[in-house]
């Protein structure tokens, strides 16, 4: 097992495959956390489709839900490779960003807004599998995983590009909520002279 960068002691040898140890281990469980992660999302993405009305947010949240179907396996192959088996275990985080984007649908009248309110929710569990995958593909890469590191990464890019086409999307309609509720209240929310008002 290769591995970092490590202090200097009389039994050196003993502490550096200790640390290692620790990594994988943090590495393992880790990588069962996302996994139950993506599966909870095979399950929550179709209720944010349903709840979509503009159809190239439909059309950006099936594509994904497709690519998150594939990440699924995906980490059964990261998992394989590193010799593990592939185990799911609760991500509270997931958990919880999910059931925050119910209350968002919930709270919101199917429309424009609530659609403002569901690219927010989906954004926040983009990041946080950017965030997720960018360490994970670190400590692969740490650990002389480099089957493990070139899948995480893969999936690292389709988060990436998923976050992206949804702030791209959020151009239009964030104008198209602040005019909704110009409409309400006739009192002028969004400068006329910026139009465009995209997520990040
Ligand atoms: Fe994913
Ligand atoms: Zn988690
Ligand atoms: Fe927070
Ligand atoms: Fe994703």
């Amino acid at each position: 097992m290769k591995s970092a960068q490590n202090g200097t002691s009389s039994n050196g040898v003993k502490i550096k495959s200790d640390v290692a140890q620790g990594l994988h281990d943090l590495f393992v469980d880790e990588l069962k956390d996302i996994y139950w992660a993506e599966k909870e999302l095979t399950k929550s993405i179709p209720k944010m489709i349903k709840n979509a009305s503009d159809e190239k947010l439909k059309k950006a949240l099936s594509e994904h839900l497709e690519e998150t179907k594939s990440q699924v396996t995906r980490l059964e192959e990261v998992f394989s490779s590193i010799g593990e088996k592939a185990v799911a275990k609760k991500c509270e985080a997931m958990a919880g960003l999910t059931k925050e984007a119910a209350e968002i649908m919930e709270e919101t009248e199917k429309g424009v807004v609530r659609d403002a309110g569901i690219i927010l929710a989906a954004q926040k569990v983009e990041h946080y599998e950017i965030a997720t995958y960018g360490t994970l593909a670190a400590f692969a890469k740490a650990l002389g995983e480099t089957e493990a590191a070139s899948l995480l990464v893969e999936t690292l890019n389709e988060e990436k590009s998923a976050d992206k086409k949804l702030s791209k999307i959020s151009d239009s309609i964030n104008v198209k909520a602040a005019d909704e509720d110009e409409q309400d209240t006739e009192t002028p929310v969004a400068t006329k002279k910026k139009r465009i008002v995209s997520n990040h």
